[in-house]
């Protein structure tokens, strides 16, 4: 990886870049990040950007807590680290799993596992649900459906329940054991004349179709975001998760929720389970969990699942799985001020206070003529860009629209997500009403220099 000046590696630093697509690509001075300040941060050469994306999805309590980096530094001087195995522990991932279990309440959980990242949340979930089927005496059921365009993580088999091609292509995956079911994009995937709730019945539909065909004994469970975020900002139409769900209970088909990205408030709700009545059996915790300060990521287990992990009694042996970093003093030092501060500030009821200004102060430029779709939920927006409005006429990959509107944005001081045709955001949820205010301004004016671009 040294040295590495093309290909994956930034322009003239030995550094390899992950996810080398788009417009933040290898060809283009790499932008360097030197300080953060609320919703706000600084490059090297002391430009000052609203950092729309939240470092990536995930600083939701900002760049400058006081508080969070006061948890870490004690932490640090108290106890910099022990380790959470066998029956030794530190005393912050006890009481962050405590506290974890208490605030979820969309459905009842029992035992949290600690990882490292949102990926690896992922991949023990995996894991949870084959050592459970095994502990029940169904070693068979074992695959796990996924969605297409979800994105779930990087490691091989979260890169495997990711739907996106470009996690496939050119690694062997997805894994044999994973499969996957329909994006629930109605925008692009409706029928002419299908109404949002057919076609949440149609894809319940086909969901079921291949569990059948697979065999329902075969089906371990189905992963799936609250709203699909990386894949492009996908809310799920109207009456999805309730169709699901009941599909996946027909089959004993366990639920896994990704809330990687839509836990700790972002859609306006604690967690993105409480808005959409999902009664997950497991979920997937890590981004905001410590608002991005240290890398942390958890699984939450239902009870159900726990005991039979738990169990001396089953003849299966211990479940075998952990990370030397699993439940890190200071990263759950720095968690659990997280939590506090997302309680005492009610940080979902700012976000539902001020995401109709920025969900409707965006959708506002919806009718431009570059656009084909704006979606979003809370503080979590893309805007799809395309011709005549149509998912099925993309402007010319050569024209990079979305690139020209996040280089339009990026003028005024505003950083974007772009990605192929789309731009994302998912600021910060601690911006005020007046940054929400010159956030939707700066959207505007960019896209009217986009507009002129295009049309000439
Ligand atoms: N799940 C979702 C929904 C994500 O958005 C991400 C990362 O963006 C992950 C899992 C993977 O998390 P990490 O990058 O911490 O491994």
């Amino acid at each position: 990886l040294l040295d590495s000046t093309e290909g994956n590696g930034f322009k003239g630093h030995s550094m390899l870049a992950p996810f080398t697509a788009g417009w933040h690509s290898t060809d283009l001075e790499p932008l360097i990040i030197e300080r953060s300040e609320g919703s706000y941060v600084y490059d090297s050469k002391g430009n000052k950007y609203l950092d729309t994306l939240a470092g990536l999805w995930c600083t939701a309590l900002g760049g400058s807590e006081p508080r969070l980096v006061k948890a870490a530094t004690d932490q640090l001087n108290k106890l910099p680290f022990y380790h959470s195995f066998w029956n030794s522990t530190a005393k912050p991932p006890l009481d962050l799993a405590e506290e974890l279990i208490s605030m979820f309440t969309a459905k009842e959980m029992g035992k949290v596992l600690f990882t490292n990242s949102g990926s690896e949340a992922n991949d023990s979930q995996v894991k949870l649900v084959w050592y459970y089927n095994n502990a029940l005496g169904r070693p068979n059921k074992k695959k796990i459906i996924a969605q297409s365009q979800a994105y779930h993580g990087s490691t091989l088999i979260s890169a495997s329940l990711s739907g996106l091609p470009a996690m496939h292509l050119k690694f062997d995956l997805p894994a044999p054991f994973v499969l996957h079911t329909d994006c629930p994009h109605y925008w692009r995937f409706g029928l002419p004349g299908e109404a949002e709730e057919e076609f949440a019945t149609r894809l319940a539909d086909n969901l079921e179709n291949l569990i059948l065909k697979e065999g329902p004994e075969t089906v371990a469970a189905f992963i799936a975001e609250p709203v699909i975020g990386a894949g492009g900002v996908i809310p799920p139409p109207k009456t999805y998760f309730e169709k699901i769900q009941a599909v996946l209970q027909k089959y004993d088909v366990l639920f896994i929720a990704d809330e990687v990205i839509t836990g700790f408030g972002r859609l306006g709700t604690m967690f993105g389970s409480d808005l959409y009545n999902i009664k997950p059996d497991l979920v997937s915790l890590a981004k905001a969990l410590s608002s991005a300060y240290v890398p942390i990521g958890a699984t939450l287990v239902s009870p159900e699942i726990s005991d039979v992990v738990h169990s001396q009694s089953n003849k299966i042996g211990f479940f075998a799985h952990g990370f030397t970093y699993s439940g890190h003093p200071v990263s759950c030092a720095v968690a659990l001020e997280a939590l506090k501060i997302y309680r005492e500030r009610n940080i979902p009821a700012h976000v539902k206070q001020i995401s109709p200004r920025f969900q409707e102060g965006i959708k506002a430029f919806a009718g431009s003529s570059i656009i084909g779709e704006t979606r979003g939920v809370g503080l979590l927006l893309a805007t799809e860009f395309a011709n005549n409005k149509s998912p099925n006429d993309p402007f010319p990959v050569e024209w990079g629209v979305a690139q020209i509107f996040g280089a339009e944005c990026k003028k005024r001081g505003m950083l974007v997500k772009v990605v192929g045709d789309e731009i994302a955001m998912s600021p910060p949820l601690i911006m005020s009403q007046r940054e929400v205010d010159g956030l939707v301004s700066i959207y505007g004016e960019a896209l009217k220099a986009t507009e002129e671009r295009v049309a000439e």
